[in-house]
């Protein structure tokens, strides 16, 4: 398996399936593949990279990174013991919302990353992380806003697996309420 994590790297650093490439190549950006355990039992799926992240190459490293390690750290889970990756490996210019022929283009690499890393909770980040993985996993009849399925445990079975889908508000929604914090941390017990 661990082959199929560098054949991922190495094709995101080079892809050029939609027009987020030229952006990173024009500001000098890197992808944001992934990181964290590849046996983790629990993953993390956020939107995409914002500029801290596009300019490390490092997932949830800035404003919306320090709220999450937060709530891992009040969950009593290690970052470490999670594997933390995003919808798009690009970031959209501006921080704009991911593009459908975006998500199109660079969901694939966010299948292969879940086939590999098989994990058995998925939370996901906000709209746009939610509604990909609750389409994906035969849910999409119960797909709602965030503000109403945050927190909630969905259960996708199949013949292979169980997995529970956890979707949860965006980190960044903390960097400018801090109610929503309280509501994350709350959220995240589900985890416990
Ligand atoms: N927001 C995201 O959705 N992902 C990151 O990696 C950082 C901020």
């Amino acid at each position: 398996m661990e082959k199929e994590f560098e054949d991922i790297k190495k094709e995101v650093l080079n892809c050029q399936r939609c027009n987020l490439c030229k952006e990173r190549v024009k500001n000098g950006f890197y992808p944001v593949i992934g990181e964290g355990n590849h046996q983790a039992q629990i993953m993390f799926i956020g939107e995409a990279p914002g500029l801290n992240e596009a300019k490390t190459g490092r997932p949830f490293c800035g404003a919306a990174g320090k709220i999450l390690d937060e709530l891992l750290e009040s969950a009593g889970i290690k970052r470490e013991d999670v594997y933390i990756t995003n919808i798009l490996k690009d970031r959209p210019p501006e921080n704009r919302n991911p593009q459908k022929e975006e998500i199109l283009a660079c969901t694939s690499y966010l299948d292969r990353q879940i086939a590999a890393v098989k994990p058995k909770i998925i939370c996901t980040l906000g709209n746009f992380s939610t509604a990909y993985i609750m389409e994906k996993y035969g849910l999409k009849e119960k797909i709602e806003g965030i503000s109403k399925i945050h927190g909630k445990i969905f259960e996708s079975k199949s013949l292979f697996e169980t997995v529970k889908i956890v979707p949860l508000y965006h980190p960044a929604v903390a960097t400018y309420n801090v109610n929503m914090k309280e509501t994350l941390k709350k959220d995240l017990k589900v985890l416990k």
